[in-house]
């Protein structure tokens, strides 16, 4: 199949060609029709499926019919949790719709809200928004939605993650009645699929990758290595292993500013991306990572949700993730787009439960090198896939950027199968990262980071935000459909499922000629 096939007009079709896309990805091939049909849609896709382009190219098609949006309108409303996310999802709508006499602006916290006011007065055909930021908008009439003909919901599930639900629900409140929903989650949890009750009518659902699964081209491994030594064995490993630019995910903010301090010393470029961090320093940070300066990234998840880094050879996981499906999110950011990756996580023995849990949920032994010098003290104990070897009650949901304790109770036990991978001789070093998340105590009840917009930032007036919620409930449901096909590059694209009987043509707005 190619991007000719699918119904999407000259202008836009060339903004494709420039990207260089030379066929449409599994989700690209399902959804781009069904969206132009009319139809609601419900996708399981991760980032790194072309998910953007499969809802943007065929909305930009539908809002090139339709007539222009009156003061202060909105016609098509994308929600995403994240700035970083808002700000590439906008990337992506200018880039497509390049060829085009659309409008389009992206609105999130963190940043001053009147250039954004100012950019809203004249209405836009798209707007990209983070919920928070939304709101306040809204709430000085700066956004109206009586023009609304679409809505998007990105990344629904880490916007319930994050604690948005109840602004989302009020944002839907605001919405015209009539209108196309397109929702995208990388899992479809009970909440998720409670959320999409009251949004989607008869969806055409979608899913284009196996749940939790990775890219079949993405090697993962894990070096089992005392908390201690994280630190020194990743600069052993960047330098053994000659690394260009890689990802490195850790636990805390703490950790990552730490980290990114150690990696400095040892004369490796870094910088920490995190809910701490300022708008401004985050976007420097990405933008500087992109063009090559910075030679590690290193993130916390929330920070990392949703970040379109190109074809990134190394992600590094130094702390586990506390939720499992977080590990298949981390590892996405390498072997994206059909190239090939390497995953390594550090792991060291206080961490066994989480590494089961990513194994069962993956169905994947990982498999284990030990690296000369780094061998640990505290042997990481053997994990199988079927026998849980928990020695606790399943951890309480934890904020995914609270400071861990270190519960180093697995001391003793035989180790997984393993290889040893030898980068060099040496003496063991030091272990210069003492702390490395040791000893800290937690934050209970600690609001995910603000990585869409903080409680009350430098120019929100915002009185109320939903209390704090976790983002380490498991997430337990199916993904809507079958999956088809691993590689989201590489064919295997299904059918859509269920779902054609709605009446097709969102807004009436859509069948009126533009002005
Ligand atoms: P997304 O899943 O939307 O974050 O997209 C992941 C990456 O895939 C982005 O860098 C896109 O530019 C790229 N991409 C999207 N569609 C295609 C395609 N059909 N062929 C190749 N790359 C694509």
């Amino acid at each position: 199949m190619t991007f000719d096939d699918l119904g999407l007009s000259a202008p836009i079709l060339k903004a494709i060609a420039t990207q260089g896309y030379s066929e449409p990805s599994p989700i690209q091939a399902k959804a781009i029709p069904a969206v132009l049909e009319g139809h609601d849609v419900m996708a399981a896709a991760q980032t790194g499926t072309g998910k953007t382009a499969g809802f943007t190219l065929p909305i930009l098609e539908l809002l090139s019919k339709g007539r222009r949006a009156g003061p202060n309108q909105a016609r098509t409303l994308i929600l995403t949790p994240t700035r970083e996310l808002a700000a590439q999802v906008g990337e992506s709508v200018a880039v497509y719709g390049k060829h085009l006499n659309m409008t389009s602006t992206v609105v999130f916290g963190g940043v001053k809200i009147n250039p954004q006011m100012q950019k809203l007065r004249r209405g836009v055909d798209i707007l990209v928004a983070t919920p928070g930021r939304l709101m306040d908008l809204h709430s000085q009439n700066a956004v109206k939605f009586d023009n609304l003909e679409v809505l998007v919901l990105d990344e629904a599930d880490r916007m319930l993650d994050m604690g948005f639900i109840h602004d989302i629900k009020r944002i839907i409140g605001l919405l015209p009645k009539r209108r196309q929903n397109l929702m995208f989650s990388a899992t479809f949890s009970e909440d998720i699929r409670k959320l999409a009750k009251g949004l989607v009518r008869n969806p055409i659902e979608i899913s284009v990758s196996p749940r939790n699964a990775a890219a079949p081209s993405v090697e993962q491994w894990i070096c089992p290595v005392d908390k201690k030594q994280k630190g020194p064995l990743l600069i052993k490993l960047i330098h053994d292993g000659g690394w260009g630019q890689a990802l490195v995910f850790t636990k805390t903010k703490h950790g990552a500013n730490k980290l990114t301090k150690l990696l400095e010393a040892a004369g490796i470029t870094a910088a920490a991306i995190h809910g701490n961090k300022s708008q401004g320093a985050r976007t420097r940070a990405l933008a500087d990572f992109k063009a090559g300066e910075i030679r590690l990234l290193v993130a916390t998840d929330i920070a990392a949700r949703g970040l379109d880094i190109e074809q990134l050879p190394q992600v590094v996981n130094f702390d586990l993730p506390n939720v499992s499906e977080d590990y298949v999110h981390r590892i996405g950011r390498t072997g994206r787009a059909g190239a090939s990756g390497q995953a390594i996580s550090l792991v060291s023995a206080d961490e066994v439960d989480l590494l089961s849990d990513i194994e069962r949920l993956t169905q994947k032994l990982l498999e284990r090198r030990e690296i000369e010098g780094f061998e640990p003290d505290q042997n990481l104990p053997v994990t199988t896939l079927n026998k849980p070897i928990r020695s606790k009650k399943p951890r309480k949901a934890l904020n995914n950027e609270t400071n861990s304790t270190d519960n180093s109770r697995h001391n003793n036990g035989a180790t997984n199968a393993k290889k040893r991978t030898v980068y060099g001789h040496g003496p063991k070093p030091g272990g210069k990262l003492k702390s490395g998340g040791r000893n800290q105590t937690s934050r209970p009840g600690g609001r995910s980071e603000g990585s869409s917009e903080p409680r009350s930032d430098a120019n929100g007036n915002r009185a109320s935000r939903p209390a704090s919620r976790s983002a380490a409930a498991p997430r337990s449901g199916a993904a809507p459909s079958k999956p088809s096909g691993n590689s989201p590059y590489g064919g295997g694209g299904g059918k859509p499922t269920s779902g054609r009987n709605r009446p097709s043509g969102g807004n009436s707005n859509r069948s009126s000629g533009r002005s």
